[in-house]
């Protein structure tokens, strides 16, 4: 209300009622898109208070995050600032290291995955990852793919080469390499082989991918190809991704989150961590006084 009086029901029909351009009842408009929102941000993980030592030392401290379903959240920050240490606790890949101790919580829809009843394993199904360098096994092409399916204890052979198919698509690579298959996936150049890697990262159809730097080692049309591919897998998977780069973060994520010493300083719609930070330290990296 402009006038400063109360909306009366005659004002609350005429608003439900009125119309835009194109005829659709503006009150339509507006629910559709606070339902689309409304969806924009179910939690596909949460991590809460999340705090990870490796011995004496704090890598990260008091994390809390929501990472959002069907979304890009890019992680970014100066080196050893616990970007990937964060990254790992997504899918407890950090258990493998000797004398790393983690306290808080991390849930996957809802579930606490560092329960005590939990299969570490399990959740890497649900949660893949893929490493800054490329680590193709030297085994075929198709078989670098199939590896998790076999597994997972998949054994038919219509079934794998459809998986691996469809994965191998998803990558993006499908077309570069279907009449290859059977050769190593070593023979590979450096940006086909990370493509090969989320190819195979896919093959077992994880919830949420979680990469960590996937394009540093990469030539710019590679990591141009990997870009693409970050931004056209947000249909099928959710997605958390380290870079050092912040062009990367601006082009691919829809929220960023900026970490320090160990610390989440700030994280946000990645518009607005990059034109209207909130916190200083933000400002600072963003524009280069640091890092
Ligand atoms: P970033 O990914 O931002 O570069 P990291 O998560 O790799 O940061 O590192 C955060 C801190 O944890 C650093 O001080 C680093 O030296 C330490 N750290 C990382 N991995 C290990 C490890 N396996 N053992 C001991 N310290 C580690």
């Amino acid at each position: 209300m402009t006038d400063g009086r109360e909306p009366t029901s005659r004002d609350r029909h005429a608003k439900d009622t009125a119309r835009s351009p194109d005829g659709t009842r503006i009150r339509d408009v507006v629910a559709a898109a606070t339902l689309s929102a409304a969806q924009d941000v179910e939690v596909k993980m949460r991590a809460s208070d999340l705090t990870v030592r490796y011995g004496e030392t704090v890598a990260i401290r008091d994390v809390s995050i929501d990472v959002h379903s069907h979304q890009v959240l890019a992680l970014i920050g100066p080196s050893g600032c616990g970007k990937s240490t964060f990254l790992r606790s997504l899918n407890r890949m950090n258990d493998t290291v000797p004398g790393v101790s983690v306290s808080g919580q991390v849930h996957l829809d809802g579930e606490a995955i560092y329960g005590p009843e939990v299969d570490p394993v399990l959740v890497r199904r649900r949660v893949g990852m893929v490493f800054q360098r490329s680590n193709p096994f030297p085994k075929s092409i198709f078989e670098n793919v199939a590896y998790g399916l076999r597994i997972a204890g998949v054994r038919e052979r219509g079934v794998l080469a459809e998986r691996v198919e469809r994965a191998l698509r998803h990558a993006g690579l499908w077309d570069e390499v279907k009449d290859r298959l059977p050769e190593s996936g070593l023979s590979l150049s450096g940006g086909q082989q990370q493509r090969l890697c989320i190819a195979r990262a896919l093959a077992v159809e994880p919830e949420v991918l979680l990469m960590d730097e996937p394009a540093s080692a990469l030539d710019p049309i590679a990591t141009a190809k990997i870009e693409d591919l970050v931004s056209d897998l947000r249909d099928e998977v959710t997605i958390v991704i380290v870079t050092h780069n912040m062009q990367q973060a601006a082009r691919v994520s829809q929220r960023t989150g900026f970490f320090y010493m160990g610390r989440l300083v700030e994280v946000g719609d990645t518009t607005q961590i990059f034109t209207r930070p909130k916190e200083r330290e933000t400002e600072d990296y963003i524009t280069g006084r640091f890092g």
